[in-house]
């Protein structure tokens, strides 16, 4: 669609609102109120975690199977994703496109095998690490070691089948491998921007550039400790958003940045998670514990007006909130 001459609420009407990664935890029973929440904020896409290094490997499949079930009983409002026809499907209908994706390599149990069985269950995107090294590679709070041989034999089978590699929650060396050796584009799903705050989840301008070199996208992040030094109460939650898509888009291109909000509420399993598993949220870059400052969902869709005050043209700002993670996945699920 030629969205050039739409007003801003046209704009967003007539956009895919593509959230490359919420944070809702990997849980049975499910806690779906935050998929609704997202579902009624407007946004055409998402994708949901079910499994994560934390947790034992094993259990994204119970939580797996919990979700196809879910949204299979509430296909009026919800569709799971196989591919991109999915996800222009749900727009047209007014549904919520929902895929599933894994934090860390650890649920592949040390085989590639796996892969393609969770890519047939819906899994379309895997982040190699969460936060702490593993047998794929490097971690954010790990000793930025890179991508290992089973970590390239992954990227290797992920091309193959057909999945998003997402360098989130990874060391500065190890995204830069990833993106040397995926054979397609690859993402970063959810990060900021380390230049501006200088948080080990946030990303430095070469992990950004080799990201867009690959044809690939940035999803900025909607945590309030990724955004801005604790105590920075002079910008509103949009404006810190805006300076650090602002930032990207001048490094390296706006058709190369999104949005991965990273949004979830927070439970009580989480809580307490954070309290035992303090080797993968080190206590001094997480000061707050489990309550990381999750902006609410409701916030995003202002980016639209936000970024066209700034200037955006209605096709960047289309860009920005889905068109161009579209692109990269329909590259990658084809
Ligand atoms: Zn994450």
């Amino acid at each position: 669609m030629d969205v050039s001459r739409l007003n801003i609420d046209d704009l967003f009407q007539n956009s895919i609102i593509w959230d490359a990664h919420c944070g809702i935890d990997p849980q049975v029973p499910l806690d779906v109120s935050s998929l609704e929440r997202i579902r009624k904020a407007g946004f055409t896409y998402v994708s949901t975690n079910v499994g994560y290094d934390v947790l034992p490997w094993q259990q994204a499949f119970p939580v797996i199977g919990a979700y196809r079930r879910w949204l299979g009983e509430n296909s009026d409002k919800y569709i799971p994703v196989s591919n991109v026809g999915d996800v222009l499907s749900a727009k047209r209908d007014g549904k919520l496109a929902v895929s599933m994706d894994i934090e860390g390599v650890s649920a592949l149990n040390g085989t590639t095998d796996l892969v393609e069985v969770y890519h047939r269950l819906g899994v379309r995107q895997i982040s190699f690490v969460y936060n702490k090294d593993n047998e794929g590679g490097g971690g954010c709070h790990g000793h930025n070691t890179g991508l290992t041989p089973f970590g390239r034999d992954v990227i290797r089978e992920m091309n193959r089948v057909g999945m998003l590699v997402d360098g989130s929650h990874c060391s500065a060396k190890m995204s830069i491998d990833m993106a040397e050796a995926s054979s397609k584009p690859i993402v970063i799903t959810h990060a900021n921007s380390r230049v501006l705050h200088d948080h080990p989840r946030n990303i430095w301008d070469e992990q950004a550039i080799a990201c867009a070199s690959t044809g690939g996208v940035i999803g900025v992040t909607g945590i309030r400790i990724y955004l801005a030094k604790a105590g920075d109460n002079k910008s509103s939650d949009l404006d810190l958003l805006v300076r650090h898509i602002d930032y990207l888009c001048q490094l390296v291109g706006p058709q190369h940045v999104g949005i991965g909000t990273d949004f979830a509420e927070i439970t009580d399993a989480l809580a307490s998670r954070f309290e035992k598993a303090k080797d993968y949220w080190p206590p001094e870059h997480y000061p707050s514990g489990s309550d990381l400052g999750f902006i609410d969902i409701e916030e995003f869709p202002k980016l639209t007006a936000a970024l066209s005050a700034r200037g955006y043209s209605n096709e960047v700002v289309s860009g920005i909130l889905g068109a161009n993670f579209m692109r990269v996945a329909a590259m990658n699920w084809e």
